[in-house]
């Protein structure tokens, strides 16, 4: 008899019992992991990001992934500022997808964050009010869903950069604390060098990196971090009106100026394409004001004439450099020490430059990139239709704009040379993780990315 029978039990249910037992033992303990939402409200659209992350690690030490990007279908959150009403069916889908991508045991904890950059900046300029309708709006309907809602906010220019650096950094592991008593590489290697960081956004662009030496010129550009116990005296900088749609239409209200027929013949178009611009539309726009003017028609068309050189003189137009008050400048009387060091680029500096086929090593000097440049806006609209029939019309009839702005942006704007321009890596994802400025603002108010070297195992997504 065995000490269960004695026990009461028979000796099938001891079997059954003992098995019980040994699967217990041998499964792994329940997964414990935590969950976090970020939407991004940019000028175009909006995405919801969800990171997943260890909770077990110690001092929150642990690596967080990107679970989930969900694009929301529609424009950007500040086109909604005359039919807030239809914010809820817009947002609807995306939250949907996080209900069933978060285990419902974990939907009260997991926080959501929805940060609105420069699109929702340019409302707030021209209507306060309207800004603060759609933000109460999308909060109110945020604060619904089962999760833990934080809040709804837009973000300031300089936080936007910032994020942007630290979401790169982190996932390049430039924060890893290597220890020389391990008989690993210290932090002086260059393998430790942070990258600065080029958003391209709609309607505005960052610049952020470490540069060579202080200055005390222009406070409001930089920004201290400590981070993992190491000080970093960042420089950061927004540009509003220079994300790559707000630049277009800066172009187009430059160039229609002097129109006196209502045709713009548009070298940053190719030849053969066509299209109407409303007016009003465009001046709508606080990035076009300094170029409005009463014109004798409600409407324009631009014709392309695809000519690359033309294309870059006219935006070269668009970068004042003729006075800095400082001892070096970007454009603008805007403040910048000379781009230093490895930079990442993302978002529209990356869908773009993919697009084009730039984002190679080989191709990563002045020479070639003009090369391909010229090729590709002297091909015809219909040729580029034909050739790439499954890209989106609005993205494809502006690659050619796109790219000649990019280039300009890199090369006048920001003072990047022949040589410091092979140091731009355009990247989309790294480790999984899409660049922006999402995972860095989520690090940020979760207390992730702590100010002192943590005791635990450092983190690495290696
Ligand atoms: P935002 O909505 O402010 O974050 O800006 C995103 C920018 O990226 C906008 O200018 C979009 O038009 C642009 N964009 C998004 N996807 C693509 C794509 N596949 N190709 C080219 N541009 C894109």
């Amino acid at each position: 008899q065995n000490i269960l029978a004695i026990l009461g039990f028979s000796s099938i249910t001891a079997v059954i019992a003992l098995i019980a037992v040994g699967l217990t033992q041998n499964k792994p303990l329940p997964e414990n992991f935590k969950y976090g939402i970020v939407l991004d409200a940019g000028s175009s659209h909006t995405s919801l990001y969800i990171y997943k992350w260890d909770a077990e690690k110690k001092n929150n030490t642990g690596v967080v992934y990107q679970v989930e990007e969900c694009k929301v279908k529609g424009p950007g959150i500040a086109a909604y500022s005359n039919n807030i009403d239809d914010l809820e069916t817009y947002l609807l889908e995306c939250m949907e997808r996080s209900k069933n991508v978060i285990p419902k045991s974990l939907h009260s904890e997991t926080p959501v964050y929805l940060g609105a950059t420069a699109g929702m900046r340019l409302l707030r300029m021209e209507s306060e009010q309207l800004a603060h309708k759609v933000l109460n709006e999308v909060s109110s309907i945020l604060s619904d869903y089962p999760f833990d809602f934080q809040a709804a906010r837009i973000l300031t220019g300089q936080e936007e950069g910032a994020y942007g650096w630290i979401t790169i950094n982190y996932l390049l592991g430039k924060f890893i604390q290597k220890s020389k008593w391990f008989g690993l590489i210290s932090r002086e290697s260059n393998s430790e060098k942070t990258f600065g960081a080029l958003d391209l956004g709609g309607a505005s662009t960052q610049i952020t990196f470490v540069p060579l030496g202080h200055t005390t010129e222009s406070p409001d550009n930089f920004l201290q971090f400590r981070l993992y116990g190491q000080d970093y005296i960042v420089y950061t900088h927004s540009f509003l009106c220079y994300g790559k749609d707000e630049a277009l239409r800066q172009k187009l209200a430059k160039d229609i100026q002097v129109s006196s027929n209502g045709i713009l013949q548009d070298p940053c178009f190719h030849l053969g394409y066509e299209k109407f611009v409303n007016v009003t539309e465009l001046y709508k726009s606080p990035c076009t004001k300094r170029f409005e003017k009463t014109l004798p028609f409600d409407q324009f068309q631009i014709n392309g004439t695809g000519n690359y050189q033309q294309c870059a003189q006219s935006i070269l137009e668009l970068f004042n450099s003729s006075y800095c008050p400082y001892s070096q400048c970007a454009f603008n009387e805007v403040f910048m020490p000379p781009p230093q060091g490895d930079f990442g680029a993302f978002s529209a500096f990356y869908f773009v430059m993919n697009f084009l086929n730039m984002t190679s090593k080989e191709v990563s000097y002045q020479e070639k990139m003009n090369e391909i440049m010229e090729e590709y806006c002297s091909r015809t609209w219909k040729e580029v239709r034909t050739s790439f029939p499954e890209v989106n019309e609005k993205f494809l009839s502006a690659y050619c704009f796109s790219g000649t702005y990019i280039l300009s942006l890199l090369l006048q704007g920001y003072h990047f040379t022949n040589s410091s321009l092979k140091n731009i890596h355009f990247m989309g994802k790294i480790e999984g993780s899409s660049a922006g400025w999402t995972l860095g603002y989520m690090l940020n108010l979760t207390n992730m990315i702590p100010a002192e070297k943590p005791w635990t195992t450092p983190l690495s997504h290696s």
